[in-house]
């Protein structure tokens, strides 16, 4: 008899840790393997996209040497001497707007009229402010009362980027200032992931379609909806393979078509009631089938990881809360290993908790909260630690508290404090809906 740590017991499920689970997960050689193939597009089309390759700029930026301010380019030797009670005068001997070059060049007397942006002149080694200078004779001549500093108001060319420099690295999840940065070097396109095909289905046969008529027996499916909302934010493109019965065949067979694509999710069927095939399904249909079967989380310990002829699955729980916790935890660490990415930017906000919460023994929970402000600093309150079926309980929470179990630690380990600083993980942004 085998005796691992990891066992199982007649009928008692031996869970895995979370950690140990993805480990176990993406450790597998066919997740190492599957390679994502790349595209070209328009940085119109590049937020949320990867980028597949690193950009190295192909420019100093800015390319020329430029004026910030609205005002005279001039010698700043020429003011050595200007005060308030001697001011210096100069000839303005011409203009240039952004986007032109002036012909002319400043010798010791003269200044030329520039705008911000624009290109200075041959010559000139500072510009001075239009606020700091009188202008008089039509602006034909300008007193300056100020000593100007060699430089002033001009942003250097290659001051904001050098030519040659990485730009982005490979795997950057590309956001609004990155694709402007991107744009401000000239390059139009860019090579990008492409998206993988993450194949959602929902089993049991008590889901109606939102929409359809609703049997006194059922209920509406919202796992599919929600999840493929989860995988088009996350680098994923949906596919929807629909509601499945709980009918061994009829699962076999969608289980045959999501093959095709390259993660499959299956809700629901994941535990081990009568009429849940999922796993022991996909044992059948392909080595080495489900890896791990279980994991010690609240919600969502019935998850189940596998790889089915070469695809992995994840089997989420049918309970929507567990099966978006689930897919947290263990689909986005598979997308973003297949992408080559460390994700988008998540937002975290750190909160004093508003009440005790005690932990599940030996598992990892997964506390909704809403985040209020008092006086200036920020409450964690729990929503509800139960109810992973009621999925307003998510909805209406503004992040989550992940907290680890630690029954050898510190005091208090099995229950976080009233009072205590915790970290949310933000589902929305809490400053812009108010939080008061
Ligand atoms: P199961 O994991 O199949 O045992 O399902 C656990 C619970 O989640 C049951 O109450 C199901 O009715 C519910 N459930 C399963 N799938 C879905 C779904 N797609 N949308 C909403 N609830 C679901
Ligand atoms: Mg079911």
């Amino acid at each position: 008899m085998h005796h691992g740590a990891l066992k199982k017991i007649s009928n008692h499920r031996k869970y895995y840790s979370i950690s140990l689970a993805l480990k176990k997960f993406l450790s597998q050689s066919k997740i190492s393997s599957i390679s994502v193939r790349t595209e070209y597009v328009s940085l119109g089309e590049a937020t949320d996209r990867i980028l597949a390759k690193g950009i190295l700029c192909p420019r100093d930026i800015p390319p020329f040497w430029r004026s910030t301010v609205d005002g005279f380019a001039i010698l700043s030797s020429d003011t050595k001497s200007a005060t308030r009670a001697h001011h210096v005068m100069l000839d303005v001997v011409g203009k240039i707007s952004a986007g032109k070059k002036s012909p002319k060049r400043i010798s010791s007397g003269k200044a030329i009229a520039i705008a911000t942006g624009a290109k200075i002149p041959k010559g000139a080694d500072s510009v001075i402010m239009i606020e700091d200078v009188i202008i008089e004779d039509k602006g034909k001549k300008i007193f300056i009362q100020h000593r100007t500093d060699k430089g002033s108001n001009i942003s250097p060319k290659g001051n904001d980027l050098r030519k040659g420099q990485i730009l982005l690295k490979e795997g950057t999840w590309l956001t609004a200032a990155d694709i402007g940065l991107i744009a401000s070097v000239g390059i139009p396109r860019i090579n990008v992931y492409k998206k993988i095909q993450v194949a959602v289905l929902s089993t049991g046969s008590e889901l109606a379609e939102p929409g359809s008529s609703l049997g006194n027996a059922s209920i509406f499916d919202s796992n599919r909806f929600m999840l493929a909302s989860i995988v088009r934010k996350q680098g994923g493109e949906p596919i929807d393979l629909g509601i499945c019965k709980d009918e061994k065949s009829l699962i076999h067979a969608r289980i045959m078509h999501a093959l095709k694509f390259d993660v499959i999710l299956i809700s629901g069927g994941s535990s081990v009631g009568e009429k849940d095939y999922v796993p022991s399904l996909i044992n059948e249909i392909g080595k080495p089938g489900i890896i791990v079967s279980g994991v010690a989380m609240k919600p969502g310990s019935p998850t189940s990881l596998g790889i089915v002829n070469g695809k992995p699955v994840i089997v989420l729980p049918g309970y929507p809360v567990s099966a978006f916790v689930a897919l947290y935890t263990f689909g986005l660490p598979l997308f973003y290993k297949i992408l080559n990415t460390n994700g988008p930017p998540v937002a975290k906000q750190i909160a004093k908790l508003a009440s005790d919460v005690q932990l599940h023994k030996g598992m990892t929970t997964f506390i909704r909260v809403r985040i209020l402000r008092r006086h200036g600093s920020f409450l964690a309150e729990p929503v509800s630690s139960t109810g992973a079926s009621l999925l307003s309980t998510l909805a209406y929470s503004d992040g989550i508290v992940v907290a680890k179990y630690n029954s050898r630690g510190a005091q208090g380990d099995d229950k976080l404090q009233k009072g205590q600083d915790v970290e949310v993980i933000l589902l929305r942004d809490v400053y812009r809906q108010g939080a008061q």
